[in-house]
């Protein structure tokens, strides 16, 4: 809801209404996006992201590297059971706050997601299976889901925010980030709880 900054009277909702119908002031109505075009957005960057991670998983690994891979992870899986869940989220919540930086987050997000794919086609050279059975097992795992949804939300709201600054509405939208940004974070949570318990009791 918006307000005449002159005479304060409550303004109609139409869209691209330049003068107040009251006092004739001049209005610049702050840019804000809409759910539908947020709902767009974030359903063309989770493909995205699924495209990034295919690409990797395609990629050629030789095998110095897949083995070098395969040790970072084991670390990782060590790291996990010994300290416990708060690796896996801290991890991923690091990930996810570098995506909802404007500009360079959506960069970083594909970036983050293609070398997923990488440690996947890694893991599948060394143990001679196919790559894409291997990626298509990942997303029989909830979490992962869970996973890719808060990064396209994070990488969604990234672009959202660049563009808010072109449109000079930027404060606006640090509000729509803060939501976004929590529910990333109840979502990482619970993922990390699922994969955690996955890690413990089914590998
Ligand atoms: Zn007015």
């Amino acid at each position: 809801m918006s307000y005449c900054p002159k005479c304060g009277i409550k303004l109609p909702k139409e869209e691209g209404i330049k003068f107040c119908p009251n006092c004739g002031s001049l209005i610049h109505l702050a840019w804000s996006c809409s759910l539908r075009t947020r709902v767009i957005v974030f359903l063309a960057v989770l493909f995205l992201c699924f495209i990034s991670t295919i690409l990797g998983t395609l990629a050629r690994v030789n095998l110095t590297e897949a083995l070098r891979i395969e040790r970072d992870v084991e670390n990782l899986r060590t790291a996990i059971r010994v300290v416990g869940v708060q690796v896996i989220f801290g991890n991923n919540f690091m990930y996810t706050m570098i995506m909802f930086v404007p500009v360079i987050g959506p960069g970083w997000g594909f970036f983050i997601l293609y070398n997923t794919g990488r440690v996947i086609a890694a893991i599948a050279a060394i143990n001679r299976v196919n790559p894409i059975f291997l990626l298509s097992l990942l997303f029989l795992q909830m979490h992962a889901w869970m996973e890719y949804v808060s990064y396209s939300l994070a990488i969604s709201e990234s672009l959202i925010l660049t563009y808010s600054i072109i449109k000079r509405s930027f404060k606006n939208e640090l509000k729509n980030m803060s939501v976004i940004l929590t529910i990333c974070s109840i979502i990482l949570l619970l993922a990390a709880i699922i994969e955690f318990a996955a890690i413990l009791y089914l590998i």
